[in-house]
């Protein structure tokens, strides 16, 4: 038959208390004391002292109930955790009740103790640092990873976290981590050079589980894959520069041979797409490695619409559209005026690029008192929502052949995404299959800069 714990030695003995009432054990001391009572009144009628009998034997039985009592008491104070006395009667029943509920929650703290036993080795042997903080911020506790990854001390414990962990990205991650669902990326303050990704989650209302580990492999592939393109970016610079200069001089002669007309002009715009790419890649990587970018400059809007929209029809003359100009917010704006002209700049010659002859495009600046709303909207050939979540990757286009036939390099919306992300702003696109775009770049509150 299962058991799920041990019987008790006491249990063994008293085998019969399982099945029997507490009537039956309080019958034993009633039996008990109907014995001593016929013994008491046998001698009190043959002595003649039948009260003063009566009476002992009562204070006998009393007695030996003073007794059990006094045994249920020293074993409950003193020897809680050995096989209680052997008692008859209802002591003995309550001992024995005592003793096994007693016996059974010893059982389940045994388990519960050796779970947490093994859950706490489990995070002891993880690579991973696992950081347990309470709801007033301090460290409640930390596997030894944390020590080598985040530089934990013992003395360390029931100190606030942030008094540790002091770089102001995390103090920033520490007080919105909801922001960055995937934790955020840091160096580490135990060794030069090496990063660590830390991910906080909240349970039990205030508390948090941080969760730690080495990146340092990934940050320099990362870095080496930024390096490379921006080496050979700077390296293609000179040798394309020189091509450039001497396919231009051989285009501009008047006296040139037709035959080597068309290959001088096929040269000369495969070098500017390639002169375009260079750049962009360039800026995408000055983006990313450069977090340093001004962006506190008063923007005045106004004047950097007026600047796009003259741009926008210097370049729309080959393309015929009709362009509108629509400003309607006094705000202006807060940023890197070159890095948010860049930005713009790709969403507007995107939208004159990608329509047909003859369309519209409108270029537009609006606030709703929150937020600060630049759009670009066209006629044009739009794009499959199917696509809209990809746009944003570098060199992800919706039909390479009309890209590359546009001039495009594939690198605009990924530059556009970089800027606004700097400037904590983000990009909506609203479009459908030849149904035209809207492209909406949305900027915060603290973005925005008031006119009185
Ligand atoms: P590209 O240099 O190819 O234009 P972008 O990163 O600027 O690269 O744009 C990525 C792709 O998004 C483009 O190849 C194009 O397919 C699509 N796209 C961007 N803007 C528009 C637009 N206004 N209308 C239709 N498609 C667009």
């Amino acid at each position: 038959m299962y058991e799920p714990y041990p019987v008790p030695e006491i249990a063994r003995e008293h085998k019969q208390f399982r099945y029997s009432s507490l009537w039956a054990f309080a019958k034993q001391d009633l039996r008990l004391l109907a014995f001593f009572l016929l013994i008491a009144t046998l001698i009190g009628f043959g002595t003649g002292y039948l009260g003063p009998c009566i009476l002992f034997a009562c204070a006998l039985f009393f007695a030996l109930q003073m007794r059990s009592l006094y045994l249920v008491n020293d074993w409950i104070s003193n020897r809680p955790y050995d096989i209680p006395p052997n008692l008859d009667g209802i002591w003995g029943a309550l001992l024995f009740n005592v003793y096994r509920a007693q016996r059974q929650e010893r059982i389940v703290q045994a388990e519960m103790v050796g779970l947490i036993d093994r859950a706490q080795s489990s995070l002891v042997a993880l690579q991973e640092a696992v950081v347990l903080i309470d709801e007033n911020h301090q460290i409640e506790w930390w596997n030894p990873a944390a020590e080598r990854l985040l530089g934990f001390q013992s003395l360390d414990r029931g100190r606030s976290l942030l008094t540790i962990l002091r770089q102001p990205i995390f103090i920033e991650y520490f007080h919105h981590i909801d922001d960055a669902p995937d934790g955020i990326k840091m160096k580490s303050s135990v060794f030069e050079d090496h990063y660590v990704q830390v991910k906080m989650t909240r349970f039990g209302g205030e508390s948090r589980l941080l969760v730690a580990y080495d990146v340092t492999r990934m940050h320099n592939l990362e870095q080496m894959r930024k390096d490379f393109v921006d080496n050979i970016s700077h390296e293609l610079r000179t040798p394309l520069t020189v091509l450039s200069g001497y396919i231009e001089t051989f285009t501009d002669q008047e006296d040139i041979n037709p035959r080597w007309k068309r290959a001088f002009d096929q040269m000369q715009s495969q070098t500017r797409r390639m002169n375009a790419l260079v750049n962009d890649l360039l800026l995408l990587s000055r983006l990313e490695n450069d977090k340093s970018i001004v962006k506190n400059q008063i923007i005045d809007m106004p004047t950097l619409m007026n600047q796009l929209f003259d741009d926008a029809q210097a370049y729309n003359v080959d393309y015929g559209h009709t362009l509108n100009l629509d400003i309607d917010s006094h705000c202006d704006l807060i940023g890197s005026d070159s890095e948010l002209a860049s930005a713009f700049t790709n969403l507007i010659t995107n939208a004159i690029k990608y329509t047909p002859k003859g369309g519209t495009v409108t270029i537009g600046w609006h606030d709703d008192g929150e937020q600060g709303i630049l759009t670009v909207q066209d006629t044009g050939i739009g794009i499959d929502p199917k696509h809209l979540p990809r746009l944003t990757e570098r060199f992800y286009r919706v039909d390479s052949a009309r890209s590359r036939q546009t001039g495009g390099t594939g690198l605009g919306l990924a530059i556009v995404k970089h800027v606004l992300m700097q400037h904590n702003a983000h990009l909506e696109i609203e479009s459908k299959e030849n149904q035209g775009s809207l492209f909406k770049v949305i900027f915060p509150k603290e973005r925005l800069y008031k006119m009185l």
